[in-house]
């Protein structure tokens, strides 16, 4: 028995349905209905997954498999190769996914060689015409996309986040539960994680954020980030910034926005002393506006945005926090 459709491996971020798998779901839904033909499953593993089943099939998942283990409440690689065997061999899936996270990258190439399939990372589109599996990912340093189309008999893709959007909740989809019967060989549990160090944040995530304000090496150090704090604040937004910035060790890579850092989907993203480097738009292209400070004229980020002022950020920067200050009140 084959090609019974989707199934997307779900993640969760403290305790909820990770977006990542939201989105997953709503492309796996689309492959579904546009030539894979068959369902979107889902598998939960760890703990809490009856509330994360509802969630999926909210999300739009027609049948979800759990597999509860408190044992596997964090990402266990060679325990969940197992369960997800498991649902592979119950489901007969034709697409697999998962986000391109550090558990999708971990997992999705295990399972892909274990079938003989085909594995896409950092998956930006996929689609499904003439029985392939086309998909799309961001190759030298974001500057183009390479265009892969696989005719094997099972794929396995990690989408990248917000690359896709999510479907809207639907409170009224139905879908069944089913428990799944895993016997976890020990002996093959060679890995194991025993603590995941998280980094503390305050204020709003970057990826959730409607305003991001980022800093580029223009800005000279760590200090002036204060600055943009001060901005981030007052629009009810988040601070970003390039990678430079974070490789000079003046913010954490968690803060890193581009290629090999987070993609932004703001409402409003402002660029203050950033290039815009290639690499960088990369993961604030699908911003809604960008704003640009910036003291070069020809610097690349003018074309990409918006509205830009050129200019020194020292003399720019304080009158634009005022400003905004008194148009927003506060
Ligand atoms: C494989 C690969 C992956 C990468 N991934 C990423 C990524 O994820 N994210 C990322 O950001 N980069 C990434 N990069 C690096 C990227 O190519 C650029 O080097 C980087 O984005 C440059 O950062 P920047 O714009 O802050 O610095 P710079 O290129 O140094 O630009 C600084 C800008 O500030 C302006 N400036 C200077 N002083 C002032 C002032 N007083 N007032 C106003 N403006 C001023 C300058 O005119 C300039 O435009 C990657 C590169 C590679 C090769």
């Amino acid at each position: 028995m084959s090609n019974q459709g989707v199934l997307v491996i779900a993640e969760t971020k403290d305790g909820k349905l990770a977006g990542v798998t939201k989105e997953a779901l709503a492309i796996g839904a689309k492959l579904a209905h546009g030539g894979v033909g068959g369902k979107v499953s889902a598998l939960a593993i760890g703990t809490g997954t009856d509330a994360i089943a509802k969630e999926l099939i909210a999300h739009g998942a027609s049948d979800v498999y759990t597999f509860e283990n408190a044992d596997l409440a964090k990402y266990q690689p060679d325990a969940y190769v197992q369960v997800a065997e498991k649902a592979i061999a119950t489901v007969h899936p034709k697409v697999v996914l998962m986000g391109q996270t550090d558990s999708g990258r971990d997992l999705l190439p295990k399972l892909g060689l274990k079938h003989h399939g085909s594995v896409t990372p950092d998956c930006v589109e996929l689609g499904f015409a003439d029985g392939k599996l086309t998909s799309a990912k961001p190759v030298y340093g974001g500057n183009a996309r390479s265009i892969f189309a696989s005719g094997a008999a099972m794929h396995f893709a990690a989408i990248r986040a917000k690359a896709f959007e999510a479907a809207p909740r639907n409170d009224g989809h139905q879908g069944a539960v089913h428990k799944l019967d895993v016997h976890l060989d020990q002996a093959k549990v060679k890995v194991k994680v025993t603590e995941v160090k998280k980094q503390e944040s305050t204020g709003i995530r970057l990826e959730d954020a409607a305003v991001v304000v980022s800093g580029g090496r223009g800005l000279g150090g760590p200090e002036p980030f204060k600055k943009l704090e001060e901005l981030a604040k007052i629009l009810g937004g988040a601070v970003g910034a390039s990678r430079a910035v974070c490789d000079a060790g003046w913010l954490p890579a968690t803060f890193q926005v581009g290629l090999t850092g987070k993609t932004v989907t703001p409402d409003l993203y402002i660029a203050v002393a950033i290039s815009g480097a290639s690499q960088h738009m990369a993961g604030c292209s699908g911003a809604k506006t960008i704003i640009a400070i910036n003291k070069d004229k020809d610097s690349n980020i003018f074309k990409e945005s918006r509205y830009g002022v050129v200019g020194d950020w020292n003399e720019v920067l304080p009158s634009f926090i005022e400003m905004c200050r008194e148009l927003r009140g506060s």
